[in-house]
């Protein structure tokens, strides 16, 4: 199914409720379990506040953000779990010349590190500076927070809305839109009067509600039109990215070529191996 044909109202939505988030991480230790991903070095002050790890990384698809912020003459904090964002129309997608990425009807946009070939394209493409390369890895690919894809197919929640004890609802676009319009009328003073990804990049699956104006929480100011529309003509413009169509052919062959004698060399590898058993 083309995003185009998607239902966006059913799709299945994060509503993140900044104002009630308690810091507690337990988002972001769900999905480290669920994910099977590996624990980071971490250190207690990265300059940029007090988050750890301090950014999102091939091991760490979600983390809580901290902020802290001067009220009425006191310190306070806040708190925001940063992910993938699920986008409606996502840059990721448009940008990958494999087609290793797609929205589903479920929300959860997906990736199959079977096409990727390390292009890093939509690295440069997403809005929110989501993909995280495999640094770690001889033959880098691309990883990020997959919206528990395989959970929510089989009608479970995903493992940190599951685990958050106060802060995430998760259900339909619509319903998501609703409750955070009702929050915000029955509490006019708790909330900023914007629910950010309503409309951001042309609306996403996860929706935020918070108490600060988002510039001052860090939010990235990002543009309403949906990003596909013009994301080939801004990477024109991006340095050291070699984007003419026929030069991104000759990549995709390169790292084709590149993937089948990797391939190669394992196969090689493993019946070496089992000849000597
Ligand atoms: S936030 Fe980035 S990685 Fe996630 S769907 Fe949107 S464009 Fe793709
Ligand atoms: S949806 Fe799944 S993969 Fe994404 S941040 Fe939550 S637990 Fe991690
Ligand atoms: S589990 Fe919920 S309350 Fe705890 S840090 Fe994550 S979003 Fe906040």
């Amino acid at each position: 199914m083309s995003s185009s044909t998607i239902d966006y109202g059913k799709t299945k939505t994060f509503l993140i409720d900044t104002t009630k988030c308690t810091g507690c991480r337990g988002c972001q230790v769900a999905c480290k379990q669920w994910n099977q991903l590996k624990g980071e070095k971490t250190t207690f002050f990265t300059g940029e506040g007090y988050q750890n790890p301090p950014q999102m990384s091939e091991f760490t698809f979600t983390r809580v953000k901290f902020k802290d912020y001067e009220k009425h003459g006191q310190n306070e904090f806040a708190f925001y779990k940063e992910m993938c964002m699920h986008c409606n129309d996502p840059a990721c997608a448009s940008v990958c010349p494999v087609g290793a990425f797609h929205k589903t009807p479920e929300g959860p946009v997906i990736y199959n590190a079977k096409k990727c070939i390390g292009c890093r394209f939509c690295m440069v493409a997403c809005p929110f500076g989501v993909p995280k390369y495999e640094w770690s890895k001889a033959f880098p690919l691309v990883k990020k927070c997959t919206g528990c894809y395989s959970r929510v197919k089989n009608g479970l929640h995903p493992a940190c809305a599951t685990a958050c004890p106060t802060a995430i609802t998760y259900g339909s676009r619509d319903e998501m839109l609703k409750e955070a319009e009702k929050r915000m009328a029955a509490k006019p003073d708790r909330y900023f009067k914007v629910v950010y990804g309503k409309e951001e990049a042309g609306g996403t699956s996860v929706l935020y509600l918070t108490q600060q104006p988002l510039d001052e929480l860090g939010f990235r100011p990002v543009t309403k039109r949906p990003l596909p529309s013009y994301t080939w003509q801004a990477l024109r413009f991006v340095p050291g990215i070699f984007l003419t169509v026929g030069g991104t052919l000759s990549l995709v062959t390169w790292f084709q070529h590149r993937k089948d004698r990797v391939r190669r060399e394992e196969e090689e590898r493993n019946s070496r191996k089992e000849g000597n058993q």
